[in-house]
């Protein structure tokens, strides 16, 4: 295989085949779209300038401004241009690239990275069986999944507002809660937060109201994916989770990281088809039905220590895939927008070390984790550093998501 001129470490998860999507700042100078390879980002706005994607005709620079969405909104026809281009750039020692290199290229840790992209709606899944089942035998033992749970891919609508970028902190939040639900609820912070570890699906064109996208065509209208962190707080979603779903437990924060990996870039880690029982109707039937193989890890860092790893799971444990995911959420005309987020829900695999959240790996809070000798968690303590990681390999192409990280700070008031 031909080698790029810029030295890319074996183990890092921004190859020239991976080239992930995000918003970049550099000291007070304004916000523009960038590429990650190696341990550098590739400046696009100042790329365009010079000329790089000058056979591809826009009306401006569409790279400079403070979100994705435009540029995602250009289609998968330009991105994917914009991607060979790259990556042609990038072993070829005499191209534009590589001439302006001390200007394009610049150290990922001399740049701060922001929301790549600005959410108009948010939709979460359910879609781990293993979470959907373990988590429904702590909430109703007799019943952990409902009747619905294998025909229909599950889901909420759940709030834009407050998905932030990696890195940004958030306040152990107040509410509702009624640890014996005989007696009434007190407001107090919450006792019981969690983290949902999640992929996010981006979506890349807009569909029409009134049109449910089919099955078959539904990834046209993704873009790519990011790491999701679904903040949590269990003893509120307990008490006011019923009849309509979570609200307030949910609502106040979800993390994402800064990296949109591009379906072209995934299509290297797609996984064997998933099996099926019984059969989905016809219009969630995907001929296919594959998920992507991602290894993903969830590590806990306390404040003034090290990072411990508490969980490993993959993402080829998902029952349902985006496909169905989008067919289901448009069949009754439903429309959907670029830079709207379809997360999956919490990935799960077997057991507690594959948990995607503390509330399946310590059985409800009632059986502690071990982070060390002298620390143990049933949730999340004020300080606590929540870190997600996720990559594939295959052939020795390495894709990978970077990080998502996300802090716990002490309640406000
Ligand atoms: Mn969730």
């Amino acid at each position: 295989m031909q080698q790029p001129w810029l030295s890319i470490s074996q183990n890092s998860d921004f190859s020239i085949h991976n080239l992930p999507f995000g918003i970049f700042q550099k000291d007070n100078r304004p916000p523009a779209a960038c590429v990650a390879i190696g341990d550098y980002v590739i400046d696009l706005a100042a790329a365009f300038d010079f000329g790089l994607f000058s056979k591809y005709v826009l009306a401006e620079n569409l790279f400079r401004k403070p979100v994705l969405n435009d540029f995602i909104s250009q289609g998968r026809e330009f991105s994917g241009y914009v991607r060979s281009v790259l990556q042609e750039s990038l072993l070829d020692p005499h191209s534009l690239l590589k001439k302006h290199a001390e200007t394009l290229l610049i150290k990922q840790s001399n740049v701060q990275m922001l929301m790549p992209i600005k959410v108009g709606n948010y939709t979460d899944f359910y879609s781990s069986e293993e979470h959907a089942t373990t988590v429904g035998k702590l909430f109703r033992p007799d019943n952990p999944l409902f009747p619905n749970w294998k025909h229909l891919p599950v889901a909420y609508h759940g709030r834009a507002s407050s998905i932030v970028i990696s890195g940004t902190s958030i306040h152990r939040p107040m509410g509702q809660i009624n640890r014996d639900a005989t007696a009434n609820p007190i407001f107090a912070p919450t006792n019981a937060l969690d983290y949902e570890l999640e992929l996010a699906f981006v979506i890349g064109k807009d569909s029409d109201m009134g049109k449910p996208i089919p099955v078959e065509q539904a990834e046209d209208y993704v873009f790519g994916v990011l790491l999701f962190n679904d903040w949590s707080a269990r003893d509120i979603q307990r008490w006011e989770y019923q009849p309509l779903g979570p609200f307030t437990s949910k609502n106040f924060a979800s993390g994402i990281s800064p990296w949109i990996v591009t379906m072209e870039a995934l299509a290297l880690l797609r996984s064997a088809p998933q099996i099926q029982n019984p059969e989905p109707l016809p219009y969630l039937n995907h001929p296919e039905r594959k998920g992507f193989d991602i290894d993903l890890t969830i590590a806990i860092k306390p404040e003034n220590d090290d990072e411990y790893v508490v969980s490993q799971t993959n993402a080829k444990h998902l029952y349902w895939n985006i496909s169905q995911q989008v067919a289901h959420h448009t069949v009754t005309g439903c429309n959907l927008n670029v830079g709207d987020l379809l997360a999956t829900g919490t990935i799960s695999g077997n057991g507690a070390k594959s948990a995607g959240c503390l509330l399946e790996a310590t059985a409800g809070g009632k059986q502690p984790i071990q982070l060390s000798d002298s620390k143990s968690r049933r949730f999340l303590e004020d300080g606590d550093e929540v870190i997600m990681r996720g990559f594939g390999e295959k052939n020795g192409i390495r894709i990978g998501f970077g990080e998502l990280r996300g802090k716990v700070l002490p309640a406000i008031g």
